[in-house]
């Protein structure tokens, strides 16, 4: 069994959200005064997490798990259930995108559970641009979370960056020369409509094209080859050995080549992080349903993936499902 779609895509890829809770404010993601949570009992359990996950992995081919949130470390048993995870007998290959705050604490928990990577977001390495951004001034904390996720051998440390215009667009250069230096993987992301107060604007977007013109201003770029399935575009840093990401989610859409399903926090599935359509599996899991039967919901739920997430569609409506109750 496969999880398939109308289009041909397999998706081989399962992003976990393990929690919609988030302890940063990103302007970009959430409102300064936070979302309304997900209530306890409607949260999926660590059994019923680990029991889809096996599900994914076991019965439809799932070889990459990368766990997300919210933020994923605001679970507290992140590391059991990444050891449980990595248990599978395929061993899937796991991940984690974490805005850092407490990676420090943990950072050798998860490597030892087996968490391979690790993606940390990091706009900025200006205080006061921090605050702005997040809400929160945790500068020094992610700082430390990344420096511990690269002490405990998860590798690589990838930095997952948005710029904002007029805010932190014009930091592009000192962040990838920090990252280079601190031997962490820069992946600058394209600001995408997935805020919860619909505050995208497509003219105010930073472009890939921008980005890269910027960078160029300060440092060689050749391209390298073989996206594959990969959002970023990958570019040589002076020749190397250092790279950077670029990821035009809006402006160069790999949606062709997409390979993922998410799994939210409260058990739905989403086949798109656009999908206006989600399908419910806590249901099932909490009726009694076989592994089998929960496999089949799961298939038919990749069956209606559209071809592509229309941004740039005139008809396109943004989702009411924010980006932190999803799972980025
Ligand atoms: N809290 C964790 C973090 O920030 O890494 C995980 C969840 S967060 C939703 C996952 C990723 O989505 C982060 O790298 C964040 O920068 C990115 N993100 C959030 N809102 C976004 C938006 N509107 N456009 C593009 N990326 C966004
Ligand atoms: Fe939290 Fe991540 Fe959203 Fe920032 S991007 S508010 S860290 S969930």
């Amino acid at each position: 069994m496969q999880l398939i779609d109308g289009h041909g895509r397999v998706a081989t890829d399962l992003r976990v959200s393990l929690t919609d809770r988030c302890n940063l404010r990103c302007q970009y993601c959430m409102p300064a005064e936070g979302l309304d949570w997900l209530a306890t009992d409607e949260t999926l359990t660590d059994d019923e997490l680990n029991r889809l996950i096996r599900i994914g992995v076991e019965m439809l081919g799932i070889r990459d798990v990368r766990f997300t949130g919210g933020e994923p470390l605001l679970r507290r048993s992140l590391p059991a259930i990444v050891a449980e995870t990595k248990a599978l007998p395929s061993q899937p290959r796991t991940a984690m995108t974490s805005n850092g705050l407490g990676l420090k604490h943990t950072a050798q928990a998860l490597a030892d559970a087996g968490l391979d990577r690790v993606n940390i977001s990091l706009d900025t390495t200006d205080p006061a641009t921090f605050e702005k951004i997040t809400r929160r001034p945790r500068l020094h904390d992610v700082i430390d979370g990344l420096a511990a996720a690269h002490d405990a051998g998860l590798r690589p440390v990838k930095v997952n960056a948005v710029l904002l215009r007029g805010i932190n667009d014009q930091e592009a250069p000192d962040l990838l020369r920090w990252c280079i230096k601190h031997e962490y993987e820069l992946r600058i992301i394209e600001q995408m409509p997935l805020d919860a107060q619909h505050g995208w604007n497509r003219e105010a977007m930073v472009t890939a094209d921008e980005t890269l013109a910027l960078l160029r201003e300060h440092v060689r770029l050749t391209p390298l080859d073989g996206r594959g399935s990969a959002p970023a575009e990958k570019f040589l840093v002076d020749d190397g050995p250092h790279t950077v990401g670029i990821i035009g989610s809006v402006t160069k859409p790999f949606c062709g080549d997409c390979n993922r399903v998410r799994l939210t926090a409260d058990g739905q599935i989403m086949n798109c992080l656009f999908a206006r359509t989600e399908s419910d599996l806590r249901r099932p899991l909490r009726s009694g349903a076989s592994d089998i039967e929960i496999a089949e919901q799961w298939m038919a739920a990749m069956t209606t993936k559209l071809p592509g997430h229309g941004i740039d569609d005139p008809s396109f409506l943004q989702l009411d499902r924010p980006m932190s109750a999803i799972g980025g």
